[in-house]
């Protein structure tokens, strides 16, 4: 394989950190030009010992002088304007969008706009904007390949588009599947962060946990494979094991299996369309796999799936709202503020009074994104 020239936005996260280490385990066919943190200073600084940069990217000017005293051969950015220099770099053959949040939409768009592929595990990204993005994709002819491990299951799994009749996506079915909505009520961050089969970071692990997680991935897969949202079909599947699968129009049925591991769909997008060896992976062994469970998600403890369907269904700046509205009740409830089951109530309480704009361009996004979030805050201060 030529070597790709890689920039990481979000290196140091859990994504990030593991993206490194795929990297790492084939030097001769990746060179990473840039690395963008938040404000983990002390991880940023090793990453940029280990590997050979030319750009860094982190939230704060504050910690930009400091990299940059300490760094003199590297170019230091900081901020929107920093992360937008790394992804207008056409040296770049593929940027990996690890970022968390909605500060993933904007540099996502400006790669695109540069011809640049991306490797997308920032799913705010299409849920916030996914039409605009992917026709800014066909445009440049750009790839927009899946790192969330659903979609890379997919993306495996499909050979011609227009053949595929469904989408089915698995779900652990996360740490409460076997409480009671009672008991989901009491659940403490502790309890809720304990996430049975994958180690994310917090926000994703949460959003797991209420299986609104798995309704941010079906709009991200009405995006990424233009599927009706009738047609997305979510099963619960609590070995994780079946990462997804698509059905034909022939009846058959295609999946992906794996034990759960996030270097595999991270190796896949850095190195499509072709599969290296790469990071080594204990062999499949349907014996030690055993037995595949599958159920019906249940709504009625879960009722963030529901509204995460209801949202994308009803199309334009709806799934806006539901990010926003969500992603400040995750932290709310990260904070200690309200319960689990509060980030329901208020993303539901808000997406109930919204009006959304049908057809919107991405400053109505980033207007709708904020009123939302003020909104949610007011929710969660009463
Ligand atoms: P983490 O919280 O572990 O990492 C987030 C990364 O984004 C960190 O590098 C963080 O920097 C950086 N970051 C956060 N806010 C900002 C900001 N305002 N400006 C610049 N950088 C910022 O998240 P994950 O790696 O778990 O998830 C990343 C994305 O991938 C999410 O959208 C998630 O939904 C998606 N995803 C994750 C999966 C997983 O297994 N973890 C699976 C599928 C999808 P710092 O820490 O330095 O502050
Ligand atoms: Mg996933």
């Amino acid at each position: 394989m030529k070597k790709k020239k890689i920039s990481i936005l979000g290196s140091t996260g859990s994504i990030g950190t593991q993206a490194i280490e795929v990297i790492n385990a084939m030097p001769e066919c990746f060179e990473v030009v840039s690395l963008s943190a938040g404000d983990n200073v002390d991880l940023i600084k090793k990453q940029i010992k280990q590997l050979k940069v030319k750009n860094v990217c982190v939230k704060s000017e504050e910690n930009a002088r400091i990299l940059q005293k300490e760094f003199s051969h590297v170019n230091v950015v900081y901020g929107d304007a920093g992360l937008d220099e790394i992804c207008s770099d056409k040296e770049n053959d593929l940027v990996l969008v690890a970022v968390s949040g909605k500060v993933g939409l904007k540099p996502t768009l400006k790669a695109i706009e540069n011809g640049i592929d991306i490797a997308l595990a920032n799913k705010e990204t299409l849920v916030m904007a996914g039409d605009i993005v992917m026709k800014l994709a066909c445009e440049k002819g750009v790839q927009i390949l899946p790192v969330d491990s659903e979609h890379s299951a997919i993306h495996q799994c499909i050979k011609n588009p227009e053949d595929v009749q469904r989408l089915i996506i698995t779900a652990s079915g996360g740490p409460f599947r076997n409480k009671t909505v009672d008991e989901i009520k009491k659940a403490t961050v502790e309890e809720t962060l304990h996430h049975p089969k994958w180690n994310m970071g917090k926000k994703i692990t949460i959003d797991s946990a209420t299986l609104m997680n798995k309704g941010l991935e079906v709009i991200e897969a009405h995006h990424l494979f233009r599927m009706n949202y009738e047609d997305i079909k979510v099963v619960v599947h609590p070995q994780s094991i079946v990462h997804s699968a698509v059905e034909y129009y022939d009846g058959s049925v295609i999946a992906q299996l794996g034990f759960p591991s996030m270097h595999i769909p991270i190796q896949y997008a850095l190195s499509y369309p072709e599969r290296l060896k790469g990071i080594k992976t204990n062999s499949f062994d349907f014996v030690k796999a055993s037995r595949l469970d599958f159920e019906e998600p249940d709504l009625d403890k879960f009722p963030c799936l529901k509204l995460a369907y209801e949202a994308g269904k009803a199309g334009g700046t709806y799934t806006v709202c539901l990010n926003a509205a969500n992603e400040e009740a995750v932290y709310a409830f990260l904070a200690g503020k309200i319960s689990l089951w509060q980030i329901y109530e208020i993303t539901k309480e808000i997406l109930e009074n919204y009006v959304s704009v049908s057809v919107p361009d991405i400053d109505t996004i980033i207007e709708h994104d904020k009123i939302t979030r003020e909104k949610a805050k007011k929710l969660i201060n009463l």
